[in-house]
């Protein structure tokens, strides 16, 4: 064989392999097993697009701001970062402009707020070196990662998991999302959350321990991340209760405010 057929030969084997692929892929997607209902798809809506962000996971940071860590009574200096995940149906949807309303949830009396920068991703791996982290960022949203910390406190003291403090319904209200190629990346302005016009958190993004980049890079060394995964930077300092009938202000500077009413 010379080596031009050769190299002909090979085309067509390779040609002939990605057709069967395309066809296999084709009838995989034709013979995809039928549900006996419908799961609803989470989604969060972007703003300037007809199109609608495909949430796979929620990721949260746990004390990602000092003067927070230290009002929850752990040691800033000293503590790596660590991540909970809330389940995607948590997630509350926000329209610009609204004032939402969301119910105070069951089994807490003290139901807290935390204001949070919600980071989208586009795409994902593992291992994910810091300068490559912003890379996979597709957009930014105003999220609140609301709690029942009477009950998160509870379970930590029994040294039994948060769950129910944090991973409950509607306990992820989030704005639309932004794309970078609209705001850019988010990471240094303003963050500041107010109950009834009295301003409660107020700091800035600059704050975090671990910024945007190296979050994405120290959870790709727990989990490889994919497209949809959505991450909860973490709160600054000042959490605190809400009652029904509070109405929660959320500012962070680069996109457009995200309100609540609590019912
Ligand atoms: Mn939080």
């Amino acid at each position: 064989m010379t080596k031009i057929s050769r190299r002909a030969a090979l085309g067509a084997a390779v040609t002939a392999a990605a057709t069967t692929r395309l066809t296999d892929t084709a009838s995989a997607q034709t013979a995809a097993p039928k549900t006996p209902f419908a799961v609803p798809q989470t989604t969060i809506p972007i703003v300037g697009s007809s199109e609608v962000f495909p949430v796979r996971r929620v990721y949260c940071i746990g004390r990602n701001y000092a003067a927070h860590a230290r009002e929850m009574g752990s040691d800033p200096t000293r503590e790596p970062p660590f991540f909970f995940q809330k389940p995607t149906d948590a997630i509350q949807n926000v329209k610009v402009g609204e004032v939402a309303d969301h119910p105070y949830p069951s089994l807490t009396k003290n139901y807290h707020y935390e204001v949070e920068l919600v980071v989208a991703l586009k795409a994902g791996g593992k291992d994910i070196p810091i300068e490559k982290a912003l890379d996979l960022v597709y957009g930014y949203a105003v999220g609140l990662d609301m709690t029942r910390r009477d009950l998160q406190r509870a379970m930590g003291d029994q040294k039994k998991p948060w769950e129910i403090g944090k991973s409950f319904d509607r306990s992820a209200p989030i704005g639309p999302l932004h794309k970078v190629e609209q705001v850019g990346h988010v990471g240094k302005g303003k963050i500041s959350l107010a109950v009834n016009g009295a301003v409660k958190q107020d700091a800035t993004l600059a704050h975090m321990i671990w910024s945007v980049a190296e979050q994405i890079s120290k959870l790709s060394e727990a989990n490889e991340l994919f497209p949809g995964d959505i991450i909860y930077s973490g709160t600054p300092e000042n959490v605190g209760p809400v009652v029904k009938g509070d109405v929660l202000l959320c500012k962070i500077e680069g996109l457009p405010d995200m309100s609540i009413r609590i019912t």
